[in-house]
């Protein structure tokens, strides 16, 4: 067995996701997180067929579909509640061979931590940057600890330290959209088990999706500039302002939603970048390719990215290489993902009333429900290698 060590920057998804990768192939790993606890935002995730593939390579894909709601239909509709389409992702998933799942992000994060081994997270230790030779790599710490390794994987999120050491002068791009979320208990006749249903109105978009033991995780965009502050009627006053000419489930799980327990960002990518390693140091998720969040994709590629890398390690001894190998398999599914997520986010927050009348008319044909699911077929039907 071999005795490399690798140094993960980040629990998150992507990072704890890299550490039970990694072990698979012969690493020792540590992982460091500048959070003084490993915690979730309160909200859902989506896991589409191809994250739950991934995941079940890392051994824990069966305790997700536990947890979460296996999602059967997306249900589209107008803010009114006529109903746009229905794609059944149930049916791809059959035809895959694995499910897509709508889970409570605590609970994946529960599950993840327990794989990975609390002894294994060292909390409130944010990294400040790294240097190498051409033998090892020396993780730098807030705090002045230094740590030494084989590699470095950067898993630090949408502002990473990592990144910003190799690409400093790189600029987020802000989508034009503010975006609210949380879970809640629910039950309604309008969210049979097994759909999710969205709204689409006029700059904005509301989604809500069965996230296990009966809760509820609801997502709402709005277009405005960025860094907007909430206004003195407070977050959940401005969703029932902003969201008040939608369908009655949409507003009742407003209604049902304390004010404290909503999350808003306002949301960013990123543009793709030409390689993401240096030596052996390298990034996945969030960290190289932060992307909309319209596809629902972008801890699910963190989640490939993981197990993409540690079989491009285990296969390739010299570390360079394997991470440019890596870099090879993942940049054009990534860059296309986030690509496509910007511009399907773009005409799902048309503002102009002509132009969302056409989208939802189009929407509304079988042709549009059949190329729906072909393209979601397409992202989904992706499957890592098995470690
Ligand atoms: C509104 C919205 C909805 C979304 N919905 C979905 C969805 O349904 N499905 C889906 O797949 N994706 C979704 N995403 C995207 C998903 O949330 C992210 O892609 C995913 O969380 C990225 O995981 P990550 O581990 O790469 O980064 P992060 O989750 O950002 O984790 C990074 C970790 O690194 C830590 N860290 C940061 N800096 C340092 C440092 N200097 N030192 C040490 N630690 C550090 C952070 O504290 C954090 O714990 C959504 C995103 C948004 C905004």
């Amino acid at each position: 067995m071999s005795s490399r060590r690798a140094i993960i920057i980040g629990a998150g998804i992507g990072g704890l996701c890299a550490a039970l990768a990694l072990r698979k192939v012969g690493y020792s790993v540590q992982i460091f997180e500048r959070a003084p606890e490993v915690t979730a935002l309160p909200t859902g995730l989506a896991l589409w067929s191809n994250a739950m593939f991934a995941l079940t390579v890392l051994g824990v894909g069966e305790e997700v579909l536990r947890l979460g709601s296996v999602i059967d239909i997306t249900r589209s509709q107008t803010a009114d509640g006529s109903v746009l389409s229905d794609v059944h992702i149930g049916l791809i998933g059959k035809k895959l061979g694995v499910p897509t799942v709508c889970i409570h992000r605590a609970d994946l994060h529960q599950i993840l931590v327990a794989a990975v081994g609390r002894e294994s997270i060292q909390t409130a230790m944010p990294c400040t940057g790294f240097v190498q030779d051409g033998r090892q790599v020396i993780a730098l710490f807030e705090n002045g600890t230094t740590m030494r390794a084989d590699l470095l994987v950067g898993a630090d999120g949408y502002r990473s330290v990592v990144r910003r050491q190799l690409f400093p002068n790189e600029e987020a791009r802000y989508s034009g959209y503010t975006c609210y979320r949380s879970v809640v208990s629910l039950v309604h006749r309008a969210l049979p088990p097994g759909t999710a249903l969205t709204a689409l109105g006029h700059g904005s978009e509301f989604g809500l999706f069965p996230c296990g033991m009966g809760r509820v995780y609801w997502f709402a965009t709005r277009n405005q500039p960025a860094s907007i502050k909430d206004s003195s009627i407070g977050r959940k006053g401005d969703c029932l302002a902003a969201f008040a000419g939608f369908s009655e489930p949409f507003v009742q799980v407003l209604h049902a939603t304390p004010d404290a327990a909503i999350v808003r960002h306002d949301v960013y990518d990123r543009p793709s970048l030409p390689s993401w390693s240096q030596g052996r140091v390298t990034m996945l998720g969030d960290a190289c390719h932060p992307m909309t969040p319209n596809l629902g994709q972008g801890a699910c590629m963190a989640i490939e990215d993981a197990v993409v890398l540690a079989h491009a390690l285990r296969d390739e001894p010299d570390c360079e290489r394997a991470l440019h190998q890596y870099e090879q398999i993942r940049r054009e599914r990534t860059a296309l993902i986030a690509s496509r997520s910007y511009y399907l986010g773009k005409i799902l927050t048309m503002e102009d009333g002509v132009l969302s009348w056409f989208r939802d008319r189009l929407m509304n044909t079988k042709l549009g429900e059949v190329q729906t699911e072909s393209i979601l077929e397409k992202i989904l039907s992706y499957q890592v290698p098995v470690l």
